[in-house]
């Protein structure tokens, strides 16, 4: 369910294929046994097995599968990879990273060591 991230079905999955996005959780379609733990402790009841999705929400089933396209992951690592960057660059009190947007430069420069 849209920006409700509950996190009880993540805690009862004995397989661990329920992963977090920014405002929902996804089930990796490959990794789910469909073993049905998850659904009865959602409290939106927004989980079902692929074969019982309604009709209305079938759109997020493949928005769902989406989520794990290498593509997106890719992305999501890229993004994650130059946020850590920024935030480590920050506490070393080195020149920022240049703007993600332009694609530059996308890591900083090396710390020379001191002697
Ligand atoms: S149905 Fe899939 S996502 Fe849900 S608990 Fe079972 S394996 Fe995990």
């Amino acid at each position: 369910m849209l920006d409700v991230k509950d996190k009880a079905c993540a805690g009862e999955c004995p397989v661990d294929c329920i992963y977090e996005g920014e405002r929902v959780l996804y089930i990796h379609p490959d990794e789910c046994v469909e073993c049905g733990t998850c659904e009865p402790v959602c409290p939106v009841e927004a989980i079902f097995c692929e074969d019982d999705v309604p009709e209305r929400w079938a759109q997020f089933t493949a928005e769902n599968a989406s989520f794990f396209d290498p593509r997106r992951v890719q992305d999501r690592a890229a993004t994650l990879r130059h946020r850590l960057c920024r935030q480590l660059h920050h506490q070393l009190v080195a020149p920022p990273c240049p703007d993600p947007d332009t694609q530059t430069a996308a890591h900083p420069p090396t710390r020379q060591p001191t002697e």
